[in-house]
C-alpha cells in the first residue's frame, strides 16, 4: 500500500468516527481511525484465511485468557506498515508514538499463561497454521493496580469504552446457550490476527453474553421495570470481568458459568462449521483438535459428548471415540491448590445434563481403571468425582490423547509428581512443548534498535521470521565494534525507560546505574521477597559504613497481587516501604534507587524489558512451571539472575553456565534440605539476615498498624503449615554472593558483559513460540501450513 492510500483511508475512517473534520480531530480519534484503516486493509486477506482455514483440518485453541496488550503497532509492523502510518499521520501533523500512546492494552489475561495464549496466535498466523483462538469478551480485563501509601489498590479496567476497531461483531454468527436457570445469547466478537510476511490472517473469537432480548417485555409492562433489569445484568455478569486469580481459586458459580458459556458457543461453531463442509460430524476428530489451555476449558469435553449425543444421536461409544481423539490438555502447575475442582452442587444448578455426562464418564472410568488392577484408593483419588466434588484436570487427563507439560524440568516434574497416577496407566499421552515467545514483540518491535542491529549484521530481516538464525552472529562475540554498539543500544534504551518512568511516576533514575528487573505477578513462590531482602540488607551494610562502594543499582519491580492475596499485598506494601526509605535516604543516593512500576502489563513490559541489565528469575526450584518473562529479557540482551526453575534450566543449556548467574538450592536437593531446616537458625546464621527479619516488627519499617510485616515475619519463622514454605531465607546466602558478583562484573569489563548479552541474544531462538508452535502443530494438532 503507498502512503498516499493509507493517508486517504485514514482520513476517511477519522472522519468517520469523530464526525469531524480531520484537523480537528483528537489523538483518541486518530487512534481510532488509524486502526480502524489496518482492518479495512486486510479484511479482504482475513476473509480468505477463514475460508481456507475452515475447509482444512483446524487447530482450536480454547483459553479463559488472551493478555493481548496493544494491537496497532503490532498490526502494522506485521504488515509492513510502519513507515507509511508515520507518514500518513505526519501528513496531519501527529506523531504516531503519541497516537499508538492512546490505545487501551487488552488485558484479557492474568499474566504468563494469558500471554502465552497471545504469543501462539501470533506465531500461529505468521507460520500459516490453521489455529484459531476461542475466549470471552471480558468488558472489564485486569484490575487496573495504583499505589495509595505503598498499598495496591484495584480499579476497573473499562479497556474498550471508547471503542475498539480490532473486534468485529458477528452478530450473524450468535449461538444460544442454555442453562438450567437462564438462557442466553453468544455473540462472537472476532479480532484479526496478523502475522509477520504474509498475506494469511488468523483469528481469535470472543465472546460475549447477551440477554435473549433486550428487555423482559412482560416484567417491563408490568412495571418491573427494576426486575428486568436485574436479568439483564444477571446474563451481562457472564462475560463482564476476567477472575482476577492466577493460580487459587474462587468465584465459583459465575466462574463455572463462565468457562460453560465460552466453551459451549465455540463447540456449536466448530460443529455448524463440520456439519457445513462436510455434511457429517463422523469425521470430526480428522478435521478437528482442540487444545485446554489449562482446566478452564475443560467443560468442552461433557459438552462435545451432549453435542454429538443429544442434537446428533449418537452413541456414548462413538461420542466418547471422537472426544478422546480431539482433545489435548497443557498443565500449567505444580501448585496442588490451582488445579480446579468444583462442588458437584454448582453442576445440578447450572446444568444437570453435563453433571449426568460426567458421572457417567466417572462412572466408566472407575470400571476401566479397576480391569486394569487398580485400588480402591488410586481408583477414587484418580475419579473425575470424588468427595461430591467434580475434578477437572482429571478429566481432563482421562479423555485428552496429549498431556503435556510447558518446560522440561516442570514436565518431568508432573510426570514423577503432579500427575503421576496418570503417567503410570498413559505414559504416551504425555509430551513436554518448552513454552516460548513471540520475537515480533518481544524484540522487533520493542527493542528497535536492537532490532536495526541484529538486521545490518545479518545482511536482512528474514531472523524476524526465523530465530534461530541468530545463532549465525556466533563470529560477532569477540568483535569489539559490535560489543560496544550493543552496549551502547542497551544505554540508549535506558535513557528512554528513564524518561518513560519519570513522566509515567515521577521518579528519576540513573541510564548509568545497573538495571536490575523483577516483573511478574505477585506470588510468593516467585520470591519477590527474596529481592526485596537483598536490597534491605545492601542499605543496612551502606548505613554502617556509607564510605562502602557498591555499584550503582535500579531496582525495577512489576507486579499485581491477586486482590484476596493479603500475603502477596503485604510484599508489595513492603517493597514500596523499602523503596521511600532508600530512595529518600542521602547516604545511598546516587547508589540504590528503588523502582515500583504500577499498574505492570503487556505494554510497560514493552518499555522495561529492553533497558533492562539483570533478570530475576529467582523462584523457590520446582515452582515456577516454565516463566516466559525469563525468555524476553533473554532475547534483549539481559543476564539471568536465576534458581535452578521452569524454562531457566533450558536457558542454561543454551547459553552455558558462564553466560548466566544460578544460585540456590536445586529441586532434587530441596526435600533433602528440608528435614533439617530451621530458618530461625538460618537467620542467626547468615550474617546480616536477622537485622533484616528484625527490621519487619521492630518498627524500622511502618506498615501502617496493620500487621502485615508481623505476618510476614511470621509466615518464615512460624509458618502455619510449614515455616519459609518457599525457602526464602535458606537461599539467601547464595543469592547475596551470586548477585554481588553479577554487579562486580557488570562493570570489570563492560565488553565481556556484552559478549554475555550477545550470547543470549544469539541462543534465543529455542524460546521462539514460532519453534513452540512448530512442535505442537508437527507432534500434538498434525496440521500443516495453509498459505492463502
Ligand atoms: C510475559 C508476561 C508475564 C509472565 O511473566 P513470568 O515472569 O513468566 O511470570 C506476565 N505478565 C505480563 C504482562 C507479561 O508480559
Amino acid at each position: 500500500m503507498t502512503h498516499d492510500n493509507l493517508t486517504a483511508t485514514i482520513a476517511g475512517q477519522v472522519r468517520s468516527v469523530s464526525g469531524k473534520n480531520v484537523l480537528s480531530a483528537t489523538l483518541q480519534e486518530y487512534w481510532q481511525g488509524t486502526a480502524a484503516a489496518v482492518v479495512d486493509h486486510l479484511a479482504d486477506n482475513w476473509q480468505k484465511t477463514e475460508e481456507r482455514y475452515n475447509a482444512s483440518r483446524m487447530q482450536h485453541y480454547f483459553s479463559a485468557e488472551f493478555l493481548m496488550g496493544r494491537a496497532l503497532l503490532n498490526n502494522l509492523n506485521n504488515l509492513g506498515l510502519v513507515e507509511e502510518a508515520e507518514q500518513a499521520l505526519g501528513a496531519f501533523g501527529q506523531n504516531l508514538s503519541d497516537v499508538l500512546e492512546e490505545e487501551h492494552d487488552a488485558a484479557l489475561g492474568n499474566g504468563g499463561l494469558g500471554r502465552l495464549a497471545a504469543c501462539f496466535l501470533d506465531s500461529s498466523a505468521t507460520q500459516n497454521l490453521p489455529v484459531r483462538g476461542y475466549g470471552i469478551l471480558y468488558r472489564y480485563g485486569l484490575f487496573k493496580q495504583f499505589f495509595e501509601d505503598g498499598n495496591q489498590g484495584e480499579e476497573p479496567d473499562p479497556w474498550m469504552e471508547e471503542g475498539y476497531p480490532f473486534v468485529i461483531r458477528r452478530e450473524e454468527n450468535v449461538k444460544f446457550i442454555n442453562y438450567a436457570d437462564l438462557k442466553v445469547r453468544a455473540i462472537p466478537y472476532d479480532m484479526p490476527i496478523t502475522g509477520y510476511g504474509t498475506d494469511n490472517v488468523g483469528t481469535l473469537r470472543l465472546w460475549k453474553a447477551e440477554p435473549m432480548a433486550d428487555f423482559d417485555y412482560n416484567a417491563f409492562n408490568s412495571q418491573d421495570f427494576t426486575g428486568a433489569i436485574v436479568e439483564r445484568e444477571r446474563v451481562n455478569d457472564i462475560s463482564r470481568v476476567l477472575y482476577p486469580n492466577d493460580s487459587s481459586f474462587e468465584g465459583k458459580v459465575l466462574r463455572v458459568r463462565q468457562q460453560y458459556f465460552f466453551c459451549s458457543a465455540s463447540l456449536q461453531q466448530i460443529v455448524d462449521n463440520e456439519l457445513a463442509q462436510r455434511g457429517t460430524l463422523k469425521d470430526f476428530a480428522t478435521f478437528n483438535s482442540i487444545q485446554l489451555n489449562d482446566t478452564h476449558p475443560v467443560l468442552a469435553i461433557p459438552e462435545l459428548m451432549r453435542i454429538l449425543m443429544d442434537d446428533h444421536d449418537f452413541g456414548w461409544d462413538e461420542a466418547w471415540e471422537i472426544v478422546r481423539g480431539t482433545f489435548a490438555y497443557t498443565n500449567h502447575t505444580v501448585l496442588a491448590e490451582a488445579l480446579e475442582t468444583w462442588e458437584v452442587s454448582i453442576f445440578d444448578r447450572l446444568f444437570p445434563r453435563i453433571r449426568e455426562i460426567i458421572f457417567e464418564i466417572d462412572r466408566r472410568f472407575r470400571e476401566e481403571i479397576a480391569k486394569a488392577g487398580f485400588d480402591q484408593g488410586k481408583i477414587d483419588y484418580m475419579a473425575p468425582v470424588s468427595g461430591n466434588r467434580i475434578r477437572m484436570a482429571w478429566i481432563a487427563c482421562y479423555a485428552a490423547f496429549s498431556i503435556n507439560g510447558v518446560a522440561a524440568l516442570h514436565t518431568e516434574i508432573i510426570k514423577a509428581d503432579t500427575l503421576k497416577d496418570w503417567y503410570d496407566v498413559w505414559p504416551e499421552k504425555f509430551n513436554n512443548k518448552t513454552n516460548g515467545v513471540t520475537p515480533r514483540r518481544w524484540l522487533d518491535q520493542c527493542n528497535p534498535r536492537l532490532s536495526a542491529l541484529l538486521t545490518e549484521l545479518l545482511g536482512n530481516d528474514e531472523w524476524v521470521r526465523d530465530l534461530d538464525l541468530l545463532k549465525n552472529l556466533e563470529g560477532y562475540l569477540n568483535d569489539a565494534d559490535v560489543l560496544d554498539r550493543l552496549n551502547a543500544i542497551k544505554h540508549a534504551n535506558k535513557v528512554d525507560f528513564a524518561a518513560w518512568i519519570k513522566h509515567r511516576q515521577g521518579i528519576e533514575v540513573d541510564p548509568d546505574a545497573i538495571f536490575d528487573t523483577q516483573i511478574k505477578r505477585l506470588h510468593e513462590y516467585k520470591r519477590q521477597l527474596l529481592n526485596a531482602f537483598y536490597i534491605l540488607d545492601l542499605y543496612f551494610q551502606i548505613k554502617d559504613d556509607p564510605s562502602m562502594e557498591v555499584p550503582p543499582r535500579v531496582f525495577i519491580f512489576g507486579a499485581k497481587a491477586a486482590p484476596g492475596y493479603v500475603r502477596a499485598k503485604a510484599i508489595i506494601k513492603l517493597i514500596n516501604t523499602i523503596g521511600e526509605l532508600v530512595n529518600n535516604d542521602d547516604d545511598v543516593a546516587g547508589r540504590l534507587k528503588v523502582v515500583f512500576v504500577e499498574n505492570y502489563n503487556v505494554s510497560p513490559a514493552e518499555h522495561i524489558i529492553p533497558a533492562t541489565d539483570i533478570s530475576e528469575q529467582i523462584s523457590t526450584a520446582g515452582k515456577e512451571a516454565s516463566g516466559t518473562g525469563n525468555m524476553k529479557f533473554m532475547m534483549n540482551g539481559a543476564l539471568t539472575l536465576g534458581t535452578m526453575d521452569g524454562a531457566n534450566v533450558e536457558i542454561v543449556d543454551a547459553v552455558g553456565n558462564d553466560n548466566a548467574y544460578i544460585f540456590g538450592a536445586t529441586e532434587d536437593e530441596l526435600p533433602e534440605l528440608r528435614k533439617t531446616y530451621d530458618p530461625r537458625r538460618t537467620a542467626a546464621e547468615v550474617p546480616g539476615l536477622q537485622r533484616v527479619m528484625d527490621a519487619l516488627v521492630d518498627g524500622t519499617l511502618d506498615d501502617g498498624g496493620t500487621g502485615l510485616f508481623h505476618d510476614l515475619h511470621n509466615s518464615l519463622f512460624d509458618g502455619w503449615g510449614g515455616a519459609d514454605e518457599y525457602y526464602v531465607l535458606g537461599d539467601f546466602a547464595s543469592y547475596r554472593e551470586t548477585r554481588d558478583r553479577v554487579a562486580a562484573d557488570y562493570f570489570s569489563d563492560r565488553r565481556h558483559w556484552a559478549a554475555m548479552c550477545l550470547k543470549n541474544i544469539i541462543e534465543s531462538g529455542r524460546f521462539s513460540s514460532d519453534r513452540t508452535i512448530r512442535d505442537y502443530a508437527r507432534e500434538v494438532w498434525k496440521i500443516e501450513p495453509q498459505k492463502i
